[in-house]
């Protein structure tokens, strides 16, 4: 095992099982010290029960690894920031957040209840800023820092039924895209995993030979690269199944029309707006603003 997390303190949210616990056993088995956050509800964050994340610290530790149960709701700040305190608490320092806890709530945007939307972005997208934001300043004073954040390829492209869903997935994308240019002068680097597993969540969805070749351990293969000490920053990974590929944001070469243009000349330039024959990705909305007006 050349990768090595010795001395490194992780949250891994939502690790009671699934992709979280995957996640937790291996920074565990490459030496890290791991807080294994669960609210140990149903798919659909009803409930809760301590179990979950404590057996997954017993299994770290049946192994010879450190780790912690913590059973705090990623969902509200309070909880969230009691959850960074117990990292803090027990080993004194983090280095590492993995933000990775979520849950479902599907049905099409016109029977979609209000209160299931935003619960959805609660948890997902809320959670990982709470989270994230009360793991910042520790991140900051240890001038090193490890950020994942878990979207999915609903988010990036859209799946029927899960308006609420996509939206936070991507959000968080956008929640990346700007810390990781705030972290960067802390050597905080902020990725993003889109990963397709065989867990309580696709159980259903997915036939059994393929779910057999969706191992959440291959995830996690690619999720210990974006939280390794030579680990990218701000890159999408897409991972599942053995395949790791990066999902990026482009841009069409586009079509100066100038100060005048109207709908008129937009519809007929049309067919070389939208080609993307030549499309390009930017860092950050200021390299893209140069581009403009280069
Ligand atoms: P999972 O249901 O096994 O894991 C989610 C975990 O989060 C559960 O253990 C659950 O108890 C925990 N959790 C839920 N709400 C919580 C809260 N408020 N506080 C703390 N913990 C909470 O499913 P999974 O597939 O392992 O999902 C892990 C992540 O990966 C999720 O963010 C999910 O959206 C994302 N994802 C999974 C897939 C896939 O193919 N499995 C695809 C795309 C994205």
């Amino acid at each position: 095992m050349s990768i090595r997390f010795d001395n490194r303190v992780a949250i891994v949210t939502g690790a009671g099982g699934g992709l979280g616990r995957s996640h937790a056993l291996a920074l565990a088995a490459r030496g890290a010290k791991v807080v294994v956050n669960d609210l140990g509800g149903a798919v659909d964050g009803s409930g809760s029960s301590a179990g979950a994340a404590q057996r997954v610290v017993d299994e770290i530790k049946a192994l010879g690894g450190e780790a912690v149960a913590d059973t705090n709701s990623v969902s509200t700040p309070e909880t969230a920031e009691a959850l960074v305190k117990t990292a803090i608490d027990t080993y004194g320092k983090l280095d590492i957040v993995i933000n990775n806890a979520g849950i479902l709530r599907d049905k099409s945007f016109s029977k979609v209840e209000l209160a299931d939307f935003k619960l959805v972005i609660e948890v997902h997208l809320m959670g990982s800023v709470y989270v994230t934001k009360a793991a910042w300043p520790h991140l900051q004073a240890n001038n090193y820092g490890r950020v994942v954040m878990t979207s999915s390829a609903s988010g990036l492209y859209g799946n029927f039924g899960q308006a609420n869903y996509g939206s936070a997935k991507l959000g968080l994308v956008g929640l990346m895209n700007t810390i990781k240019l705030e972290g960067q002068k802390n050597d905080i680097r902020v990725n993003t995993i889109a990963p397709v597993a065989a867990t309580r969540m696709t159980e259903n969805l997915l036939p059994p030979a393929i779910l057999e070749s969706l191992k959440p351990e291959l995830v996690t293969a690619g999720v210990l690269h974006l939280v390794q000490e030579n680990s990218p920053n701000g890159v999408i990974l897409e991972a599942g199944a053995g395949y790791y590929s990066l999902v990026q944001i482009v841009e069409g070469a586009g079509v100066k029309l100038g100060a005048e243009a109207s709908v008129d000349d937009v519809a007929a330039a049309w067919d070389k707006i939208a080609d993307m024959s030549k499309a390009t990705p930017a860092f950050s909305s200021n390299e893209k603003l140069a581009t403009i007006f280069s």
